[in-house]
């Protein structure tokens, strides 16, 4: 079966010199979840932007079994590939109920409503709230709002950047947990920017640990179940360079 993304020797440079991922290969098979692990700057940031056709690259991406190079940023997301950035760009002054709506802006009327009425289902905290200020929301919420802009798309593959940044623990379980019932109730790929190897195990099936631009280990989330097999992955892929 073809998979849904496949990267080949993936390179990206900023400038001449500054090569910030060099000759980076995975696949996300159709209705996987893939973490990218490493720590700050170890490029994987950079591979999310490349696949959503954001910053320019070496190496082959396909989808769908499609090269996709010389298709520009907002073509990649009409054909299902959707990026959500870290940081949770949302628009403050616009309510949750407009953050929604600018991420269908290309469906027409009924589906923009029918989307909007299944992401507010899936996350009930800020279903509440949709008719007020963005702003308003916890961080947590926040991210909820981004992860649902997102999904408004209609994504076949959403790259999620850190959507664990700067929340509480409870709260990035929660977000897992309702990632999880995504990826239960559709057959969506998703990649996963992460640092926090065991918070990635609860959604993922494979993980992949970058350092210094390169890929330097993969294992399945089946092996890391093996606490020994974790704390080694921990130890050699993600501790001190
Ligand atoms: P983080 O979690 O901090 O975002 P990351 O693993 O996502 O880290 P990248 O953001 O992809 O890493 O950065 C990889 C390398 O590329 C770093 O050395 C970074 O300094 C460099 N880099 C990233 N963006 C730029 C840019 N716009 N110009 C120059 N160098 C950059």
């Amino acid at each position: 079966m073809t998979d849904l993304l496949n990267v080949s020797g993936l390179s990206v440079f900023y400038g001449a010199k500054a090569q910030a991922v060099e000759n980076v290969s995975f696949a996300v098979p159709s209705g996987k979840v893939v973490a990218l692990l490493g720590a700050n700057g170890a490029g994987k940031t950079s591979i999310m932007k490349a696949i959503a056709g954001l910053i320019p690259a070496r190496g082959a991406i396909s989808f769908d079994g499609v090269d996709l190079a010389g298709t520009p940023a907002r073509e990649r997301v009409k054909r299902g590939i959707v990026y959500v950035p870290e940081g949770r760009e949302i628009v403050r002054e616009m309510t949750v109920r407009e953050n929604l709506v600018l991420g269908g802006y290309h469906l027409g009327g009924r589906e923009r409503k029918d989307r909007t009425a299944m992401v507010l289902d899936l996350f009930p905290e800020i279903a509440n709230k949709a008719d007020g200020a963005a702003w308003r929301l916890s961080g947590g919420e926040q991210q909820m709002l981004a992860i649902g802009r997102g999904l408004m798309a209609g994504p076949r593959l959403l790259l999620l950047d850190e959507p664990s940044l700067g929340l509480a623990p409870m709260l990035v379980r929660r977000v897992f947990d309702r990632l999880r019932a995504i990826r239960q109730e559709t057959d969506l790929g998703i990649v996963l920017v992460e640092q926090n190897l065991v918070m990635s195990m609860r959604l993922c099936d494979d993980l992949y640990f970058l350092r210094g631009g390169m890929l330097v280990g993969h294992r399945s989330a089946e092996e890391l179940k093996d606490s020994a097999a974790r704390q080694e992955a921990i130890d050699v892929y993600l501790g001190a360079a």
